[in-house]
């Protein structure tokens, strides 16, 4: 494992489980100090917070430490009041990671507003706000900075029944875009991770039903769904030097999702 993030500090939203979980994990892994933001899985937090000191043990990463911050990131006084707690600790954050997501299937004819405005407000304006703190604390010192938000497949491919979330994430795009722009002469990066389908709670109404993955999975051209740790290291490259040329994309990770899947064989002309 190289140890790319040695002396680094890298905040992650949403770590108490899945694919958060295992970002935190693999920056540890690189040498990073890690803080584990999460909204209620308090055992989910600490689980992640002893992978996190054992990642640090094992690597010989005896300058790295680990917080947690319980915070909502819909909520703009929590997440103020995250970083605040956060910069005093640390008084320095590198990177930011924009993970915490969550999804809710309905008709749209059915759909509730409330659940419209609790899916945008975590994963969308949850997003912004962190962005928010992020660019102004980059902007108050010299170095720069990096963001990468999760994104999803979803971002471009319409997911029928999940409409908040697919807007979500189709926002998600242009924010990425946005302030990639917005930011590039000032030394501070912005991209996304589009995962396809991943091993995680967030699909546990597939994951474990042999015949729903079997479904699932004969949609994906590589014929399988996607492990955390694959979309960590995407992460972990987005986030490193190795990337210093990048910023505003998103880079799928889905084992070929986005490539038309229908279209393997051709069925026109
Ligand atoms: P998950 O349900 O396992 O984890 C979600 C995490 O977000 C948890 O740690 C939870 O505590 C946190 N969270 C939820 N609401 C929050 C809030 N208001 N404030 C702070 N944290 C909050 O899901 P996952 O599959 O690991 O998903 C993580 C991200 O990856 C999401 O943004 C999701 O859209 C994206 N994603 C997942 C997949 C997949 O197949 N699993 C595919 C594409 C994109």
């Amino acid at each position: 494992m190289q140890s790319r993030f040695k002396g680094k500090t890298v905040l992650v939203t949403g770590a108490s489980a899945g694919i958060g979980e295992a970002i935190a994990v693999r920056f540890a892994q690189e040498g990073a100090s890690v803080a584990i933001n999460y909204s209620r899985n308090d055992a989910g937090a600490e689980s992640t917070a002893g992978q996190v000191r054992d990642a640090h043990d094992a690597g010989g990463h005896s300058d790295a430490n680990v917080l947690i911050h319980k915070a909502d990131v819909s909520d703009e006084s929590a997440v103020k009041g995250m970083f605040a707690a956060l910069l005093k600790d640390w008084d320095r954050l590198d990177i930011l990671i924009n993970n915490a997501g969550i999804q809710k299937e309905a008709h749209s004819h059915q759909s509730l507003s409330e659940d419209f405005d609790r899916i945008l407000g975590v994963n969308l304006r949850g997003c912004y706000l962190c962005c928010r703190e992020a660019l102004a604390h980059f902007l108050s010192r010299p170095g720069g900075g990096v963001i990468v938000n999760n994104s999803s497949v979803h971002e471009i491919i319409p997911k029928p029944g999940y409409l908040p979330y697919s807007v979500s994430k189709g926002g998600m795009e242009n924010l990425t875009r946005t302030l990639g722009l917005e930011y590039a002469e000032r030394g501070i990066r912005v991209n996304a991770v589009g995962p396809g389908a991943i091993i995680t709670p967030i699909n546990r109404s597939w994951i474990n039903d042999p015949e729903k993955k079997r479904i699932v999975e004969s949609h994906i051209p590589m014929g399988r769904a996607g492990e955390s740790e694959e979309i960590a290291a995407v992460f972990a490259f987005l986030a490193s030097d190795e990337a210093s040329y990048i910023t505003g994309q998103t880079l799928f990770a889905c084992g070929g999702l986005t490539l038309f899947p229908e279209f393997r064989t051709t069925w026109s002309s």
